[in-house]
């Protein structure tokens, strides 16, 4: 009960959580369903029975909870129709997918790509919708767009849009009047002028990856995906002055949160076998300085919270989609993904 706590419709920063159904696996192996998520598709609790024997509850309240029957139009619907128009009205945007290897982050944030003259997938997750969703709202106006998609792994920056994706990328501070942000050198910035074109660079990318997952088994779970939409459109002022408004949504695919240990605690076995993710951990600490309006947000201590900066806190809006397993044998990461995700609320 003590998890309970009023939520704030005024936040900056959104916390759904998504309940995947049990795997096949999971059912062959009677792992029991330990997750009570709403009836039907969404509400705004969940609660989990712990133990064997589900002898003590805990319930959790967040901004959405999506359960197993919520599908990718829904989630889209909920979470990005309205981060799309904050981000074309000039906000830099960020939606994470946080949770443990296997619970659907990818499906969430990429799902299935294929793009068949338009028609996507009933499975296509936020990406190749929000391209959609994207030149559609564009249609009348004067803007360009363009994106980027970056792999960061072990704190090295890969280009999933370079031909030599050999190269390590560097970040170097930028600063500019009324704030602080950081700049990629090096980094393809692609501009796009359809969203088939944004899917096909998605697909792309995410097959370097996939190529490069198979030759070092641990890079797809320990590996954080960013695929950034910029959008400059020209507008007008009422007194009639041209000026470009720029817009930004960071889509991030987070390595499995697996890799921090509980509730971003710093575990010593983890840290001597090297297995401490520093840019999720340092994430989990930008966020919690954020929520806490702490005077120090140590965006610094991590490449991901750098590449970030810009895009959290101040004048931001985002969105941490927390995914989820039912099944019991998953309850510990189950828990650590539910209290990271309700800190940062
Ligand atoms: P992660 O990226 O978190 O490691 P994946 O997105 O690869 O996990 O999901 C693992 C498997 O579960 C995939 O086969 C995926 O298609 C499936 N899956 C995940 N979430 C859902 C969902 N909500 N509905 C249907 N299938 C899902
Ligand atoms: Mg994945």
């Amino acid at each position: 009960k003590d998890f309970e706590r009023e939520i704030n419709e005024d936040t900056s920063i959104h916390v759904v959580v998504r309940c995947r159904g049990r795997s096949d696996r999971e059912i062959k192996e009677n792992n029991g369903v330990v997750l009570s998520t709403p009836e039907g598709v969404k509400g705004k609790t969940l609660d989990l029975s712990m133990g064997p024997n589900a002898v003590s509850n805990k319930t959790y309240a967040f901004d959405k909870v999506f359960s197993p029957a919520a599908d990718q139009t829904t989630v889209y619907e909920d979470v990005v129709v309205p981060v799309l128009d904050e981000m074309l009205a000039g906000y830099n945007c960020t939606i994470f997918a946080y949770g443990q290897t296997g619970t659907g982050k990818t499906y969430t944030m990429s799902g299935d790509m294929t793009d068949t003259l338009g028609i996507l997938s009933d499975d296509a997750g936020i990406i190749p919708r929000t391209l959609y969703a994207l030149f559609h709202k564009l249609e009348d106006t004067e803007s360009t767009v363009k994106c980027s998609f970056i792999e960061l792994y072990n704190e090295e920056l890969r280009d999933l849009l370079s031909y030599d994706d050999s190269t390590k990328l560097k970040i170097f501070e930028n600063e500019k009047k009324g704030g602080h942000s950081t700049m990629v050198q090096g980094m393809e910035e692609t501009y796009i002028d359809s969203a088939s074109s944004g899917i096909r660079l998605l697909q792309t990318g995410s097959h370097k990856r996939q190529v490069a997952a198979t030759k070092c088994n641990d890079l797809s779970s320990r590996s954080h995906t960013v695929f950034t939409i910029t959008v400059l459109t020209k507008r007008t002022t009422d007194s009639g002055e041209d000026y470009v408004s720029s817009g930004k949504l960071n889509l991030v695919d987070l390595a499995g949160s697996e890799n921090i240990g509980r509730s971003g605690a710093e575990n010593k076995r983890a840290t001597e076998a090297g297995l401490i993710n520093k840019s999720l951990l340092t994430l989990g600490r930008v966020i919690n300085a954020l929520v806490d309006k702490s005077s120090h947000i140590p965006y610094r201590e991590s490449k991901l919270t750098r590449l970030l900066q810009d895009s959290l806190g101040g004048r931001t809006k985002t969105c941490i989609i927390a995914t989820v397993s039912p099944a019991r044998n998953n309850l510990e990461e189950t828990i650590s993904t539910l209290d990271y995700a309700f800190r940062a609320k």
